[in-house]
């Protein structure tokens, strides 16, 4: 009902109900808005109240800041971690992070090329040149088909000629031997013979294998980046426009060549009775990846992974090859989830683990008694035979001190003694192997240092470019390795692989057998 209209009243009485029940229900909601304002009021003073001491706070902290920022210019401007960038600290004396970070952040915008020529980039091939130092003459002898020999007046053309350029000597120009091949027809069963190639597939001018040793060398076991192998071949051997991308072409060609034979050392490897493993970081294309390590006293198998795992190993098809090996590895996980037929923990960094919680607590004797029966242990392996040492006696020993509470040794919220202890006891059965195995050494030290090259590597270029150029790292290193295990010099090994036209998987037996 509206009362706009006095006039429509026609009950008086009626109006005046209406209107009084209208007003109760305003005087409710005014009574509610007016409660509602109260508290919206004593929040804003709240909020008053709060923003002014914020207001205050800021004050005082912009006085602090500047007051701060005076002290710092007062003491010498602001501080940023210095570096051979930007100061006179030298690049050697810098982590190897920032080391590597600074070897592979270049103000160049970064390319996705490869080092050296591109392809389709026909480069400079050799030419060949006009009066060779040598000449070598292939005459057919005897005829492939049928056994005959060619007698030696016998008429015989020339069919190709390659020319072979090799170093001499520092500061000597190169050498060029030219190879003249030549034709005939058998005189017995009349088909067309030719002279044995002994330069490949190289149709005119190549590089000799002193030349393509040097490199290989100077690659793997110097660990050279291709632009110093490069100007190493220019300046002391007079090879001329030798460049990056040629470096890189004589690795890959050889790379290709070393395959049988770094793969057969795998199977050598997996004949001995026992075997070491290591693994160490380093950088592929600026990505932290893994070079492993697999070796015995006489081979010796590097590989590079992205994986610190077993998948690394699965990658590698390596798992196969362990199976009749007891392994002596660090304590990392990987090495235990494997089967074989045993392994040894590397005791020197169980000595060194050892030690550091006995400088760490000086009033336990725990630590220095298991140092005690560790050494003890490798003592007695080095004075008498397998057979006269009571393993038993160590194994009890050593059960007795890994049940000890060592609760009382720790330092305020440290679990270093607990943790040591849970090591042990999860390598319990497999600290005196090396007693019963007269072929398994209580350490780890030769795997260690056969991937420690990798840090001279990593520090002297920052790792790899690329996964070949870590393949190709890995394949001669082990060859090379293998080699001076055998009493063979690294260079001579790699010189029988590059003059080698095709070496196969008895290469290691041969040349082994050779030295002898
Ligand atoms: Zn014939």
């Amino acid at each position: 009902m509206t009362y706009k209209d006095l006039d429509s009243i026609t009950d008086p009485l009626e109006a005046i109900r209406s209107l009084f029940a209208e007003m109760s229900s305003v005087k409710e909601d005014l009574s509610a808005t007016k409660s509602k304002i109260s508290n919206l009021n004593r929040n804003n003073t709240k909020l008053i109240v709060e923003n002014k001491k914020l207001q205050a706070k800021v004050d005082s902290l912009t006085t602090e800041n500047e007051r701060l920022k005076a002290e710092i210019e007062e003491l010498g401007g602001p501080r940023v971690e210095k570096n051979s960038s930007n100061s006179s600290i030298p690049p050697t004396k810098q982590s190897i992070k920032q080391q590597i970070l600074q070897h592979t952040t270049s103000l160049r915008e970064p390319s996705e090329k490869k080092p050296g020529g591109q392809d389709g980039h026909e480069g400079h091939s050799l030419d060949k040149c006009s009066t060779p130092e040598h000449t070598k003459e292939h005459k057919v002898k005897v005829c492939p088909h049928c056994g005959c020999i060619i007698p030696e007046d016998s008429e015989q053309t020339c069919f190709k000629t390659v020319q072979v350029i090799d170093i001499t000597g520092p500061l000597q120009p190169c050498s060029t031997t030219e190879h003249k091949y030549y034709t005939t027809v058998c005189p017995h069963c009349h088909k067309s013979v030719k002279a044995t190639s002994v330069t490949g597939n190289c149709k005119k001018v190549m590089y000799g294998p002193v030349l393509q040793t040097m490199v290989v060398y100077l690659y793997t076991v110097q660990s050279i980046p291709y632009n110093r192998i490069a100007e190493i071949m220019r300046d002391i051997y007079m090879v001329e426009k030798f460049s990056e991308g040629t470096v890189r072409n004589i690795l890959e060609k050889n790379k290709s060549k070393a395959t049988p034979v770094y793969d057969s050392i795998l199977s050598f490897i997996e004949k001995s009775s026992a075997a070491g493993m290591d693994e160490t970081g380093t950088y592929i294309n600026n990505k932290l990846c893994w070079f492993w390590c697999l070796q015995c006293p006489k081979y010796c198998y590097v590989f590079a992974d992205e994986s610190r795992g077993i998948q690394a190993l699965e990658n590698h098809n390596i798992i196969p090859h362990l199976e009749d090996l007891i392994l002596y590895t660090d304590r990392h996980s990987t090495y235990f989830k494997l089967k074989v037929r045993g392994h040894q923990v590397c005791l020197v960094h169980l000595l060194r683990n050892l030690q550091y919680l006995c400088d760490l607590n000086k009033e336990q004797h725990w630590a220095s008694d298991v140092q005690k029966l560790l050494r003890e242990a490798i003592h007695q392996h080095n004075l008498r035979p397998p057979g006269e040492i009571d393993v038993g006696g160590f194994k009890k020993r050593m059960h007795t001190l890994l049940e000890q509470d060592l609760s009382s040794f720790e330092r305020k919220d440290g679990n270093d003694f607990q943790a040591m202890q849970n090591g042990l006891i999860n390598c319990e059965e497999y600290i005196f192997t090396f007693l019963e195995h007269p072929e398994v050494p209580h350490h780890n030290n030769s795997s260690e240092a056969t991937i420690r090259i990798l840090k001279v590597k990593t520090k002297v270029s920052g790792g790899f470019r690329t996964n070949e150029g870590a393949d190709e790292f890995a394949a001669f290193h082990s060859i090379a390795e293998t080699a001076k295990r055998n009493g063979i010099s690294k260079f001579k090994a790699l010189f029988k692989l590059v003059a080698d036209m095709a070496p196969g998987e008895d290469f290691i037996e041969k040349l082994i057998a050779e030295n002898d």
